[in-house]
């Protein structure tokens, strides 16, 4: 495998395709057990702002970094906290954590699953206690990003290397043609993120423990002015926008996950009193 290091965007435009890596929390397992092919390992952490700039962050800043600084809304400095471990923390980049693999069992033992370019989901007839709730016909997979619940939320955007686009365009449901959840090329480096500042904010996080665990179900509310957005994570292949707690009402459990419903709603009445 090739690795290469550009040290500036004219050298990663030359660099041509290539798994980008930053932190590497997530790339360094996948790779190591094989779940992808990867021919040329991009290193882009040299071409990856980092850093608080009032509103703009950017991609390059570990989740370490965003918990704690004062400049960041209260819903992403919340997801970032209840995120993995400290030492992950550390490492991880909130460019990462968008652009993060899923965490379903069977993709992660390299089943030959839908998201792996093969014609069936085998968590929908197998164990699927942490799946989705929604849009989970082809893909059961629940999305793992605490962040990106709490940046959908707070209406972020984010600049690339080729566009600009709204967390909600980040994201797509997968389609036999495109298996990829997120909507950026193969290459495409994400560069910043633009978070407005809302009048309050809150991420709340079930997990199966206290720490270190994924969400089962994570809500991000953020008020702005009269206007509150709702993020949920761990709930739908993809960050996972709702107007109000009766979206719930349109969910399509699988037999064992209906739990995660009732938690959804309980988190959303806490979060909207949370924020006013
Ligand atoms: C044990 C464990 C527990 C975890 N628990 C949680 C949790 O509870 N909540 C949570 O939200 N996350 C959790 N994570 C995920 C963790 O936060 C991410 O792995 C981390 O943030 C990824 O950042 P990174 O810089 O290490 O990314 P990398 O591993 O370097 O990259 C991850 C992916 O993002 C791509 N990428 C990296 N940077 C960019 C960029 N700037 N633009 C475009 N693509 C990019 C890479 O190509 C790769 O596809 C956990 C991870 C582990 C291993
Ligand atoms: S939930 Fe998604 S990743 Fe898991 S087996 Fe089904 S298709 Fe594969």
């Amino acid at each position: 495998m090739k690795l290469l290091q550009p040290s500036s965007l004219e050298e990663l435009d030359a660099a041509g395709p290539g798994l980008l890596l930053a932190g590497g929390t997530d790339v360094v397992p996948i790779l190591r057990n094989k779940l992808i092919d990867v021919d040329t390992l991009v290193d882009i952490r040299a071409v990856v702002p980092r850093g608080v700039d009032g509103t703009r962050i950017g991609a390059g800043t570990t989740l370490a970094e965003l918990e704690v600084d004062p400049q960041i809304p209260a819903a992403l400095r919340e997801a970032c906290a209840s995120a993995a471990s400290p030492q992950l923390r550390a490492m991880g980049t909130i460019g990462g954590n968008l652009r993060q693999a899923t965490r379903c069992w069977y993709w992660r033992m390299h089943y030959p699953c839908f998201l792996h370019g093969g014609d069936r989901c085998y968590a929908q007839t197998g164990v699927h206690r942490e799946h989705s709730v929604f849009a989970n016909d082809r893909t059961a997979s629940a999305h793992p990003s605490d962040p990106a619940a709490a940046l959908l939320a707070l209406n972020a955007r984010v600049r690339t290397n080729r566009r600009e686009l709204s967390i909600s365009e980040l994201y797509r449901l997968p389609t036999n043609d495109n298996r990829d959840v997120v909507a950026l090329d193969y290459d495409e480096v994400i560069l910043d993120l633009e978070v407005p500042t809302p009048e309050a904010s809150t991420y709340l996080k079930a997990m199966d423990r206290q720490k270190y665990a994924f969400a089962l179900v994570g809500v991000a509310a953020a008020r702005f002015g009269t206007d509150v957005r709702l993020g949920l994570s761990g709930v739908a292949p993809i960050p996972w926008a709702l107007d109000s707690a009766a979206g719930l009402d349109d969910a399509t459990p699988l037999p064992d996950n209906a739990y995660k419903i009732q938690i959804a709603r309980a988190l959303i009445e806490r979060a909207l009193e949370a924020v006013g």
